[in-house]
């Protein structure tokens, strides 16, 4: 119940999908949340709500990540609400798959402009909130950036990217007790993975018939491997790329 007691945690993305089954399960272990999100206000709100009528504290910040002075004022109003930081999860995401005759310019920005470039700004603004204590930033990658699929050609791309990103800053904050690991989730029913028309779709009986735990995940798979990334429990791991996907192979 109190693994992430008297922390302050950024979520990203948590109005919907996976963020949002973090951010609750964060709140429930006694971490004090920031609920962000672009767009739906109205959900980022649901949130914080559940939260609070859980006993548990939130706030909700609407903040595009990849844009620098979205990114900027989040991490202010993080500092003028709770006066610290110890958890960035990088969870905000985005995903379109398409065949390569398709391929276009603003989609392959977008991807990365939000996957790539926003984990990047979030990291480094996490750093000054960190400050000497250090903390622990986890970055929701996919299993697609180490197994692509055909048609995430971009999408896989911009995982790889942020695995490779988990991988040099443990390196780099060698010394400041600064913790970073991937997630790679499986397929995972979401707001997110309806829209996408996975849900339901051949690709997902494929998906499952090839995961030996039989099942498409739930966001509350990848939220408590997340609560253990971030609790001390994981206070000897960093660097690393866990796959939390029912052991799915072969696609
Ligand atoms: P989702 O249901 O589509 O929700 C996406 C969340 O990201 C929403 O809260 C959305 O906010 C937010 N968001 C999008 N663009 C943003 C931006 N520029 N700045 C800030 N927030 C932004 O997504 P999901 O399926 O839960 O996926 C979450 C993460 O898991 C992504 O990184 C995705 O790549 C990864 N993942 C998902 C699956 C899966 O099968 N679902 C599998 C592997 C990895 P608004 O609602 O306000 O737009």
């Amino acid at each position: 119940m109190n693994k992430l007691k008297n922390k302050v945690a950024i979520v990203t993305g948590a109005s919907k999908g996976i963020g949002a089954s973090i951010a609750k399960y964060f709140a429930a272990e006694g971490a004090k949340v920031v609920v962000n999100y672009a767009s739906s206000k109205e959900d980022a709100e649901k949130v914080v709500k559940a939260i609070t009528n859980n006993g548990g504290t939130a706030i909700s910040v609407k903040a595009d990540v990849s844009k620098e002075s979205e990114v900027a004022r989040l991490f202010e109003e993080t500092k003028t609400a709770f006066g610290t930081l110890d958890i960035l999860v990088n969870n905000a995401g985005i995903y379109q798959y398409a065949p390569i005759e398709e391929f276009s310019a603003d989609s392959f920005h977008q991807q990365f402009n939000i996957n790539v470039l926003g984990s990047l700004l979030t990291i480094q603004a996490s750093l000054k909130l960190f400050g000497d204590k250090g903390g622990n930033i986890i970055n929701i990658s996919s299993e697609a950036g180490k197994t692509p699929l055909a048609t995430g050609s971009v999408y896989s791309a911009t995982k790889a990217a942020l695995d490779a990103i988990t991988i040099a800053l443990s390196k780099e904050f060698s010394g400041r007790n600064i913790r970073i690991n991937s997630i790679l989730p499986g397929i995972v029913e979401t707001e997110g993975s309806h829209t996408a028309g996975f849900i339901g779709s051949e690709a997902e009986t494929k998906f499952v018939a090839n995961t030996p735990l039989g099942r498409t995940g739930q966001p509350e798979d990848i939220a408590k491997v997340a609560v253990f990334l971030a609790s001390d429990d994981a206070g000897w791991i960093t660097g690393e790329k866990i796959s939390v996907s029912g052991g799915i192979y072969g696609v």
